[in-house]
Parts: C-alpha cells; structure tokens; sequence
C-alpha cells in the first residue's frame, strides 16, 4: 500500500508523534507523514478478505492508468471456496470488479488527472494513490475454467488481492 522505503523512523507532520517507516501506521499526504489519528479520527480500520487474486495480466507499459480505453486482458483465480458463488457466472457478458491497490504510495490532494489534464482532488479522479484504496471497473467476462475467470479491461497489477465480483453496468441487482 506504501512505498518501499528505507525503514526509519517518522514523525507525523500534525501530532509529532514517531512511527517506525515504511510501517502499516504512518500515511503519507502530499509529502507531509500523517498518523491513523490524524487522518482517520476515531475511524477504526476494516478488515476484508480477499476472494481471489489477479493471476495473470497482458504486458502493458505504464500502469498508473486511468486511460478508458484499457483493454488489457487479465485472469483472475478465484479461491476455490468461491466457486459456490460462480453459479449462472458464465452467463454475464459484464462484471464489475472489486479490487485492492496493494501497490497504492504516497497521496496526492490535488493533481492534474490524466484524463483530461484538469487540476482535481482525489475524489474526482481514478487515482490508485488514495485514502481508501479500492478499485472499480467494469470490465467483459470473455471466459471461466474452473475458478478463473478471464476479463478483458481490467487495469490492475499482477497480484492484486480481488474483494469482490459483481453482475456488470450500473443499477443491476
Ligand atoms: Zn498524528
């Protein structure tokens, strides 16, 4: 979730108080460290589980994207406790899939997102680097073998911890 760096100690920029780092406690906010306490409050964190994994994906060059037309194909293995949720799987065309960025760094506030070179906070944007790092995309089921699940436009790092599979578009129960 945090970028790999030399283990040190840091101090939170609001409070002072001192964290080992890279560390699971410290977050970093335009370039300023910040405690739990100061950035969530009395928030406590959630803890999910994943349901399966990003197994495999095409070799693209950069993949900090939030480019619409993405359509890298990726697999996804599911555990295979899942497999009593793959009932009539095969059958949707559209999934949406919820996802961990486990490689998520260090947050920006404000930056001109890529899409359209706006000047935006967090919120109106796809950033990865974010206060809660969940992904969200549509993407097309172009196959299933056993728990794997083959999808076209999915734009996430091999590895990435799936939390969820949802039927396709918006509105749909
Ligand atoms: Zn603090």
């Amino acid at each position: 979730m945090r970028k790999k760096m030399k283990l040190n100690i840091v101090k939170c920029s609001e409070c002072g108080k001192q964290y080992p780092c890279p560390g699971e406690d410290i977050f970093i906010v335009d370039e300023a460290h910040l405690c739990p306490g100061c950035f969530f409050g009395d928030a406590s964190p959630i803890e999910i589980y994943p349901i399966g994994y990003v197994s495999a994906v095409q070799e693209r060059g950069d993949s900090e994207s939030t480019d619409q037309k993405n359509l890298a194909v990726s697999e996804i293995e599911l555990l295979p406790s899942q497999k009593r949720f793959m009932y009539k799987l095969e059958e949707e065309e559209a999934l949406t899939i919820v996802y961990y960025l486990h490689k998520s760094g260090p947050i920006r506030s404000r930056f001109r997102r890529k899409l359209d070179g706006k000047e935006v906070g967090v919120f109106a944007s796809h950033t990865p680097h974010r206060p809660s790092p969940i992904g969200i995309q549509d993407v097309c089921l172009m196959q299933i073998e056993g728990t794997t699940l083959t999808v076209e436009g999915l734009d996430a790092f091999l590895g990435t911890p799936v939390l969820d599979i949802k039927s396709g578009g918006h509105g749909k129960s």
